[in-house]
């Protein structure tokens, strides 16, 4: 059986107070989607407030990004355990932008993703490969090589969501049979974790998300840009009605 189907919005570095009524949007809209499961990921500075207003909703808030440590003396880093606090569910770990702005290595990312799990959060691990990657025919290598060393090998409360870097926020996306066979090929690395939910992102919106969204193995969208409206993040999720 395939796993319940998960759409998580990340924000990245948009959204001020006033973005809950955006999220109010999504909470109502969540009702009439009952097969699958809606997540919001706001910058950190929302999380406590996204969290108070999705309380007994259908709605989950997760965090972009967390330190490996619990607590110490890291000046602008955020715990898993303090997102944990604040109310969110899940944690975004070894995103694209995280490993090209901020030098995140595959390694880097497993600690993180250990991190989450130790705080009792969802990790939700990127993998993907860039374009020129793509272009020599070594994806699914990367992806693999990515894979074998972001994600602990002990996890199975994990979702992976593969990202292409060339199609996150540039409206290109893969074709379907691209996509299908990444997926396929991260479902037979993940073996005998078949709970684990494998989502894709970049670039998904209204117009495509159809044709992406119901190939073979993808089990839900991790969505940038299309998540900050709620009608975009909304049309998106109708695939699943
Ligand atoms: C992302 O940042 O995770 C993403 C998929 O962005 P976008 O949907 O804007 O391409």
């Amino acid at each position: 059986m395939a796993p319940r189907a998960l759409l998580a919005g990340n924000w990245k570095m948009h959204g001020l107070q006033s973005a809950v009524g955006e999220l109010q949007k999504i909470i109502a809209g969540a009702d009439g989607l009952p097969k699958l499961d809606l997540m919001v990921c706001p910058p950190a500075t929302l999380i406590a407030a996204f969290a108070k207003a999705a309380r007994g909703s259908r709605v989950l808030i997760g965090g972009q990004d967390c330190h490996s440590l619990p607590a110490g003396a890291y000046t602008g880093d955020i715990s898993a355990e303090m997102l944990k606090d604040a109310g969110a569910a899940a944690v975004i770990v070894g995103h694209s932008e995280r490993r090209q702005y901020h030098g995140e290595t595959d390694e880097m990312v497993r600690t993180k993703a250990r991190a989450a799990h130790r705080a009792g959060l969802l990790p939700i691990i990127c993998v993907g490969e860039t374009r020129a990657e793509r272009q020599a025919g070594s994806a699914l290598m990367i992806v693999r090589a990515q894979l074998d060393r972001s994600v602990p090998d002990d996890l199975t409360e994990v979702v992976i969501a593969y990202e292409p870097v060339w199609a996150i926020g540039t409206g290109l996306t893969p074709t379907p049979s691209d996509v299908a066979e990444m997926h396929a090929t991260m479902r037979e690395w993940l073996g005998r974790r078949e709970a684990v939910r494998l989502l894709y992102g970049g670039s998904v919106n209204p117009a495509n998300a159809n044709e992406l969204l119901t190939v073979a193995n993808v089990d839900g969208a991790l969505v940038g840009g299309a998540s900050l409206k709620a009608e975009e993040f909304l049309a998106i999720a109708a695939v699943y009605r």
